[in-house]
């Protein structure tokens, strides 16, 4: 069964957020215009894409960049201006949709 919205009295009051740790459970990758895709070839894996990151989205395996989790994933385009190695293209994320 489909739940109701609560609306906005069922809000803590100002807003505030109640539980730490919480972020994971908003999936914000839907938010996106532009994806970020990593030439993992060409990466000399410095991690400055994953230390500047707002939302924690750059996978790390074995200490090497592995890619992005596009679940969180907002498209706000830090990583690829961060990036040294101008490694990160931002492509169009309703483009990329219609090729998958
Ligand atoms: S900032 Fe660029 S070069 Fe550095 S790890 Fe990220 S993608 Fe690789
Ligand atoms: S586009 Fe923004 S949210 Fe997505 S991986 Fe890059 S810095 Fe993180």
């Amino acid at each position: 069964m489909i739940q109701k919205p609560k609306g906005w009295k069922a809000l803590p009051i100002s807003g505030l957020i109640l539980e730490g740790g919480n972020s994971v459970g908003y999936e914000t990758g839907s938010w996106r215009a532009l994806r970020p895709v990593i030439d993992t070839e060409k990466c000399s894996h410095c991690m400055l894409c994953w230390l500047f990151c707002p939302d924690g989205s750059i996978k790390v395996r074995d200490s090497k960049v592995s890619g992005v989790d596009l679940r969180y994933c907002k498209g706000c385009g830090i990583c690829a201006v961060e990036c040294p190695r101008q490694v990160i293209e931002m492509l169009e994320e309703s483009q990329l949709r219609k090729e998958a």
